[in-house]
């Protein structure tokens, strides 16, 4: 069978995986991205409703925005994107070619990688309640989606976090009440945040959600117990927000690679080069001393990872791409654009 070979290989769909896909783009590499879930977006996705502030020289938006954003700007130079494999194996042939091998069978063939996999693939801490998953596809979340969904609702939160408080106190502004129940006496979340949520919503400690009740697949109440007295008591619910947090499976079998890492992920080089040649690494799977775990530092570790993977097939390259404003590969692009301007008035 005939192997596509790849000159870099991304693997991760988050913020660092979807712009090293339009970098690699800016320097001419046939791209090829791999993500281990059914959509792009990486941790973004757990907040999707949240305002970011900290992305330069964008205004405060919703991170859905952002993730929309980001999509159109990694298919500028039409990337290979693969959905649903987590890429588990990788050997290297005698030639310099990298084989990835995904958790499915298929093999993935590369002159470089950028490892982009964040704290690893997300999975929801879902409510371990029985039967609770039949009210998923109406009122039971796990994220907040629209804040419209909870207007003049009666609103219950699962959840003792950052998350859990800060959801009640913004969904407090627009329902008919908030009771937030979290199973320990103490929030650990900012201490202002849990004083103002306590003062806009109704707390119930130490409780847990102990049964869901629902016509069909929609809770009408909840039955709440007690940690250690076992008293119940009913709560009259429109929705229910479950905010458990996350697991994530930091590095999975990829830390099984032989690559140097430190407590808090793969070590690199300032210019983004892991302790294997030929391995880049990007985002938050990444440490070295000026590591920044924001969505920006992720766009800067995906420029320089992209550049050091460029320099590692040809060194004769220069060390990075043209400035996008004066890029002859913007050309058509660019007269694209100003057409559809001019056509829109
Ligand atoms: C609650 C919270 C709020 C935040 N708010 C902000 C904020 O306001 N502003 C800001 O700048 N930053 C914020 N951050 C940080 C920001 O979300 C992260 O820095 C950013 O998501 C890291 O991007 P990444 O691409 O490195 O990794 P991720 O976003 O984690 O993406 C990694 C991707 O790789 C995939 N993957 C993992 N392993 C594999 C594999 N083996 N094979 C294939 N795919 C794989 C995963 O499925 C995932 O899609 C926040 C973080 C948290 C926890």
């Amino acid at each position: 069978m005939k192997q596509d070979i790849y000159d870099v290989i991304i693997i991760g769909g988050g913020p660092a995986g979807m712009y090293a896909a339009f970098y690699s783009g800016m320097r001419e590499m046939k791209t090829k991205l791999i993500e281990a879930k059914h959509e792009l977006g990486g941790f973004m996705r757990t907040y999707p409703e949240k305002l970011v502030w900290d992305v330069g020289g964008i205004e405060p938006i919703r991170c859905e925005a952002i993730i929309h954003s980001l999509i159109k700007q990694a298919s500028t130079f039409d990337p290979v994107i693969v959905f649903g494999q987590e890429v588990v194996g990788m050997e290297k042939r005698d030639d310099g070619i990298f084989i990835l091998t995904a958790n499915t069978g298929e093999k993935h063939y590369t002159k470089t990688i950028i490892l982009a996999t964040g704290r690893g693939i997300t999975s929801i801490q879902k409510l371990t309640v029985e039967g609770a998953d039949r009210y998923e596809l109406n009122n039971l979340h796990y994220t907040v989606t629209s804040l419209d969904r909870f207007k003049d609702k009666a609103v219950l939160i699962s959840g003792g976090g950052d998350s859990a408080v800060d959801w009640a106190i913004e969904i407090a502004n627009i329902a008919k009440a908030v009771y937030v129940v979290h199973r320990r006496d103490d929030f650990s979340a900012f201490e202002a945040s849990v004083t103002r949520m306590k003062a806009v919503a109704t707390a119930y400690v130490p409780y847990i959600v102990s049964r869901l009740h629902g016509n069909k697949n929609k809770i009408h109440h909840v039955t709440l117990q007690h940690v250690d007295s076992r008293e119940e008591l009913d709560v009259e619910v429109d929705e229910v927000l479950v905010n458990h947090g996350y697991e994530r499976n930091f590095g999975g079998a990829i830390l099984e690679w032989g690559l140097s890492c430190e407590e808090y992920g793969v070590s690199v080089t300032p210019n983004m080069c892991t302790s294997m040649p030929g391995i880049f690494g990007a985002g938050d799977i990444v440490t070295n001393e000026g590591k920044i775990r924001l969505i920006a530092g992720a766009f800067n570790d995906a420029v320089l990872a992209v550049n050091s993977a460029k320099l590692y097939i040809d060194p004769t390259e220069s060390k990075m791409a043209g400035v996008s404003s004066h890029n002859e590969r913007f050309a058509d692009k660019n007269e694209a654009l100003r057409q559809k301007d001019k056509a829109e008035g």
